[in-house]
């Protein structure tokens, strides 16, 4: 326990260090249409090298960082340097994800209009993406800023839908542009039936309600064949690409050869 302590407490020392050390760098999952196989637009996703421990998953140390008060820094940092590398990709959109502590503590609204500005970036290219559990905390508030950011030109996802608590119904009243399946769903369609049912469910509805579907972590051709066949609008995943530094996505868009996912006529077993 007093370890654990001790552990966050130095993180967080070298955390605030680490900004100033330029320790910090994005890398981008390049998300592809389910139809055509083309990649559409890449995700940028934070990475740490730390000193001493070597590379350090976003899911240890972003909690630690919002704690410590040092989301709204990093946060803005990342808007920041997506908007700078999304020149280097001008055809495609940048989704970038946004910390709760962003919605609760900072005038994102003013935030953003600056970065606008500063980088001359044409926000209908990003889509920002947050989770459920922003929409949990204080509707009227969260659909306010939601609201702003969408009026600004940005685009909008909610992030590992299905891992909260929010209904598709319920998710209206937002009116995200886009819903992200998250992954835990995507990794038993092969196991549970009734996960490709819940799968199958939410992009119906989802597209019904006029969103488009991403679906995270493909790992296998099956789960690619499904989701399309599902009427899926785009996909992220290891089949496809893991998240890649700048200059290897560059490099991999250069070579990418898109794959059209025809549903295939006969059944498909799962792998
Ligand atoms: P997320 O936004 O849901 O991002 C997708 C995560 O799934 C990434 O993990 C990505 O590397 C991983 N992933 C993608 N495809 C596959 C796959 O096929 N198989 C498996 N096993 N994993 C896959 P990562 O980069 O470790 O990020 C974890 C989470 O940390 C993100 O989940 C997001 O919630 C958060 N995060 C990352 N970057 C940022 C950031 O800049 N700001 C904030 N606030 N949160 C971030
Ligand atoms: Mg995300
Ligand atoms: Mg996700
Ligand atoms: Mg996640």
């Amino acid at each position: 326990m007093a370890e654990q302590v001790e552990h966050r407490r130095s993180v967080e020392l070298d955390l605030r260090a680490a900004l100033e050390n330029q320790e910090l760098d994005l890398h981008y999952q390049p998300i592809i249409a389910c139809d055509t196989g083309a990649v559409m637009g890449v995700e940028a996703l934070l990475r740490w090298h730390h000193p001493l421990y070597g590379s350090m998953p976003p899911a240890e140390f972003i909690p630690i960082a919002e704690n410590a008060g040092l989301l709204p820094e990093i946060g803005e940092w990342v808007l920041g340097r997506a908007m700078t590398d999304s020149k280097r990709w001008p055809q495609l959109q940048v989704a970038v994800n946004l910390s709760p502590v962003q919605f609760r503590h900072v005038d994102i609204e003013t935030m953003l209009r600056q970065l606008i500005v500063k980088h001359a970036i044409d926000p209908s290219r990003f889509v920002l993406e947050i989770t459920e559990g922003v929409l949990l905390e204080s509707t009227d508030r969260v659909s306010k800023v939601l609201a702003a950011i969408r009026d600004m030109g940005f685009r909008t996802a909610l992030d590992d839908f299905g891992t909260g608590y929010s209904s598709l119904s319920y998710l209206c009243n937002f009116q995200f542009d886009t819903i992200k399946i998250d992954r835990s769903f995507i990794s038993n369609m092969s196991k549970v039936d009734s996960s490709k049912t819940i799968v199958k469910s939410v992009v119906t509805l989802g597209r019904g309600l006029g969103m488009d579907i991403v679906a995270e972590g493909i790992e296998t051709e099956f789960e690619a064949i499904m989701m399309a066949r599902f009427g899926c609008t785009e996909m992220q995943g290891f089949y496809f690409s893991r998240p890649l530094p700048v200059t290897q996505l560059i490099d991999f868009l250069k070579t990418y050869e898109p794959k059209p996912m025809q549903p295939a006529l006969e059944p498909i077993k799962a792998v």
